[in-house]
C-alpha cells in the first residue's frame, strides 16, 4: 500500500491476476507458481565520473521462465524500484503469452535521471550496468533479452550489444542479446515506431467491431474521434502521429510532465514533437493553449484517452472524473486496480496494457529472429515476388493488345503491384496480424463468457491459460 492509500503497482497487477484466476480452473499450486516473480537481482555498482565514484542501483527481474529467453525492457528513471520492476516483469509474461511471442517475462531498471548525465557518461554507466548483468547471464541471446523502455532507446541498446560482444567474442548470435538496436547495429526496420504503431492497429481493430464500440457508446470509425494523449515520448508520439496523420483522429490535448497543450481543432503532433526536441519542453509552443496543471486534462471530454507516459496516473482520486468512454493503455499500468474497479462500474472500456503496448515486444521478436537467422527479412523473396507480378502484368497487357480489348491499368496500380515487400512492409504486416489475432482471442472471451465483463480480465484469462499449459508440460 502506498502513502495515499493506493495499492502498489505490484499489488495492482497481482489483484488483476487474482480477479482473472478466480474465473479459471487452475490448481492453487499452479496459480501461485504463475503469480510469483521467480527472481530479482539487485546490483549496486560504481562508476568514476566527474572526478569521483558515483554509485548506481539497478535491477533485473525474471518473472517467469516457462519459455526462454525471458524478455523485457530496461528503464532509466529515478523512480525505478524493485516493486515496479517486478510488476513490469509480470506484465511482460502475460503480454508475451497474449501476443504469442515465445518468451518468458522479465524487466530491468536503473535508478538514474538520464537527463542529468552527458552522452559519454551515460555510455560508461550503461556499459558497466550491462557488464554486471552479462556476467550473470541476465543478458544473453538464449536466456534474457532486454529492449528499450522509458528513458532508454536505440543508443543504449547498441552499447549493450557491443558490451555483450566484447565479453563473448565467439558467440555468433551475439547481436540477439538485446533488441531495439539501430538498424546499422543489427536492428530491424520499424522497431522504433512499433509500440505506437501497435496502439494504432489495436484501435483500428477495436473499431472494426460494432458490438465492441457499442460497449463504449461509440459509433463510426476513427475519423474525427477526439483523442487526448499523455506522454509524447516514443510510444505516445508515434501513436498520436499515426492516428492523426493516417486515421483522421483529432488530437485535442497532449499532456507532458511540465504541463499540457490543448487545441480543440487538433494539434499538429509532428510540430509539437519538433518543438519539444528543440526546446526541451512543450512550454511556449505557439499554436495551442498551454495548461500548467496538465494532469487535469486526463479528465477532459474526449472519445479516446491514451495514457502513454507511466504507471498509476489514473487512480482512485481521479477515476470517477474521467470522461473518456474508451481508454487505451499505451503505458504499462497507467490505471491502478482501484481506478479500474471505478471505471468498470462507470462502463468505461479499457483496452489493457498487456495487449495495447505489445507492438514493441512483437517487433523485438522479429528482430531477435532476424539476428539468429543472420539475414534481413525479404532479402530472398522480394525480387522473385516482383518478377512473378511483372509476368502477370505483362501477360494482361499482351492479351489486351492482341485481342484489342482496350484494357488500361488504373494509374499507380502497376507500380504498387510490382513492388515486392521490403523489411519494413513485412514487419508492419507481421505486427498488424499479431495485433488483430490477439485482439480476437481476447474479445472471444469477453463476449462468450457471461462472467467476464471487461477486456483486461479476458486478456489475463487468455494469457494465464497459455502460461499454465506451458507449465503443465514441464517437470516442476
Ligand atoms: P519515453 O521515455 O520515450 O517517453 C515518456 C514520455 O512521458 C516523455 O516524453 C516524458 O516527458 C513523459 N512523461 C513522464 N512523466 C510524465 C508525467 N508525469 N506526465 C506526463 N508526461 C510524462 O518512454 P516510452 O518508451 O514512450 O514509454 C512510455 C510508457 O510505455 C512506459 O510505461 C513504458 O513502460 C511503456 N512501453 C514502452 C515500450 C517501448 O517500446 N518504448 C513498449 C511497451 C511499453
Amino acid at each position: 500500500m502506498t502513502r495515499d492509500g493506493e495499492l502498489s503497482f505490484r499489488d495492482s497487477v497481482d489483484l488483476m491476476f487474482n480477479r482473472a484466476v478466480r474465473l479459471m480452473d487452475l490448481s492453487p499450486g499452479l496459480e501461485q507458481k504463475i503469480r510469483v516473480c521467480n527472481s530479482t537481482y539487485t546490483v549496486r555498482f560504481g562508476v568514476r565520473l566527474r572526478g569521483k565514484i558515483e554509485t548506481f542501483t539497478g535491477y533485473r527481474s525474471v518473472h517467469s521462465e516457462h519459455m526462454e529467453p525471458v524478455k523485457g525492457g530496461i528503464r532509466y528513471a529515478l523512480s525505478v524500484n524493485q516493486n515496479e520492476v517486478e510488476a513490469l516483469a509480470a506484465l511482460m509474461t502475460y503480454k508475451c503469452a497474449l501476443v504469442e511471442t515465445p518468451f518468458g517475462g522479465s524487466k530491468g531498471g536503473l535508478c538514474i535521471d538520464p537527463r542529468a548525465w552527458d552522452e559519454h557518461e551515460l555510455e560508461l554507466i550503461t556499459r558497466r550496468f550491462a557488464y554486471e548483468l552479462i556476467k550473470r547471464d541476465l543478458i544473453h541471446p538464449a536466456q534474457n533479452v532486454p529492449a528499450p523502455d522509458m528513458g532508454t532507446g536505440e543508443r543504449e541498446m547498441a552499447w549493450i550489444a557491443d558490451q555483450y560482444k566484447r565479453m563473448n567474442t565467439t558467440d555468433i548470435n551475439g547481436n540477439a542479446c538485446v533488441t531495439g538496436k539501430p538498424t546499422y547495429a543489427g536492428g530491424i526496420q520499424g522497431r522504433v515506431e512499433a509500440t505506437g504503431r501497435g496502439v494504432q492497429y489495436a484501435l483500428q481493430e477495436f473499431f472494426r467491431h460494432p458490438e465492441d464500440k457499442a460497449k463504449a457508446g461509440l459509433t463510426g470509425g476513427l475519423q474525427g474521434k477526439r483523442v487526448i494523449v499523455q506522454g509524447l515520448g516514443n510510444v505516445g508520439y508515434h501513436a498520436a502521429k499515426f492516428l492523426s496523420e493516417e486515421d483522421g483522429c483529432i488530437i485535442t490535448a497532449i499532456i507532458e510532465r511540465d504541463g499540457a497543450l490543448q487545441c480543440d481543432t487538433g494539434l499538429n503532433v509532428e510540430e509539437v514533437h519538433q518543438w519539444m526536441a528543440k526546446q526541451g519542453t512543450i512550454q511556449g509552443y505557439p499554436s495551442a493553449a498551454f495548461v500548467e496543471d496538465g494532469t487535469y486534462l486526463l479528465e477532459a471530454d474526449c472519445d479516446i484517452l491514451i495514457p502513454a507516459a507511466m504507471e498509476g496516473v489514473i487512480h482512485k482520486d481521479n477515476a470517477a472524473n474521467i470522461k473518456a468512454p474508451l481508454i487505451i493503455e499505451a503505458a504499462n499500468g497507467p490505471v491502478t486496480f482501484g481506478a479500474d474497479e471505478i471505471l468498470r462500474t462507470k462502463g468505461v472500456v479499457i483496452i489493457p496494457d498487456m495487449y495495447a503496448n505489445a507492438g514493441g515486444v512483437t517487433v523485438s521478436y522479429f528482430e531477435w529472429v532476424k539476428n539468429l537467422s543472420h539475414i534481413r527479412f525479404g532479402r530472398m523473396q522480394r525480387r522473385a515476388e516482383e518478377a512473378r507480378s511483372r509476368l502477370l502484368v505483362e501477360e494482361l497487357e499482351r492479351l489486351s493488345a492482341d485481342q484489342d480489348l482496350g484494357w488500361t491499368l488504373a494509374p499507380g496500380f502497376k507500380d504498387k503491384f510490382l513492388t515486392g515487400s521490403d523489411e519494413l512492409a513485412l514487419v508492419r504486416s507481421g505486427l498488424e496480424d499479431t495485433m488483430r489475432t490477439a485482439y480476437q482471442a481476447m474479445r472471444k472471451v469477453w463476449h462468450e463468457r457471461d462472467d467476464v465483463d471487461d477486456l483486461r480480465t479476458a486478456a489475463y484469462i487468455v494469457s494465464i491459460s497459455r502460461v499454465a499449459t506451458a507449465y503443465r508440460s514441464k517437470a516442476l
